[in-house]
């Protein structure tokens, strides 16, 4: 059997608890050393207030997705909403990363990943969203990096082939953890991945 492939992806938006702006670059960093790519879905609003950060992502060759411009939750937006909310975004991340996030999308906090009237909102807008399979909580204050850890790692594993990973940019438990995680996955036989290679 050949390696499992594993894509880890990072929402990176405006964080909602406690961090320093330093850890996307760390991040980057992490990830580069280990010659790992990776999918960022952007939020517009970060893009501009963290261009430097942005269009390093990008020339790193990681695959830049779309994750809206206000992060709010896809359901409570009109369907004309929607799509407004997507073009700014995409408008924000042309101009700060340099690239076109089409036609990778993530609702924020997964809202309305099931809903067909979004998903058909921001089909029409050029994208496609894309939820996730391995879910560990990473932006929850209590979460260690010991259990995040584990619960990448074990989880990503028991998927087996093709498993998308959420984590997110900014939480302080992702930067610990994530040397760790990815030799863990190598030593499981993993490789990881770009979405853009699990994906069709
Ligand atoms: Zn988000």
């Amino acid at each position: 059997m050949s390696s499992p492939r594993v894509a880890l992806t990072f929402d990176t938006e405006h964080w909602s608890h406690p961090s320093t702006p330093d850890v996307q670059d760390r991040i980057l960093d992490v990830l580069g050393r280990a010659g790992v790519r990776a999918t960022f879905f952007l939020q517009g609003r970060w893009a501009t207030a963290y261009p430097a950060c942005a269009r390093r992502i990008a020339a790193e060759g990681h695959l830049v997705g779309n994750h809206s411009h206000h992060h709010a939750p896809m359901s409570l937006l009109t369907d004309a909403g929607i799509e407004r909310d997507l073009a700014e975004a995409q408008e924000a991340i042309g101009e700060h990363a340099g690239v076109d996030p089409r036609p990778w999308f993530r609702c924020p906090f997964g809202d309305g990943h099931d809903d067909q009237r979004v998903l058909a909102a921001v089909q029409r807008a050029g994208y496609r969203n894309h939820h996730w399979d391995v879910e560990p909580d990473d932006w929850r204050p209590q979460r260690t990096p010991i259990d995040l850890e584990r619960l990448v790692i074990d989880g990503a594993l028991a998927h087996g082939d093709g498993a998308v990973v959420l984590l997110h940019s900014w939480p302080p438990a992702t930067i610990a953890a994530l040397p760790a995680i990815l030799e863990g996955l190598a030593a499981g036989g993993a490789s990881l991945v770009g979405l853009d290679e699990v994906t069709a």
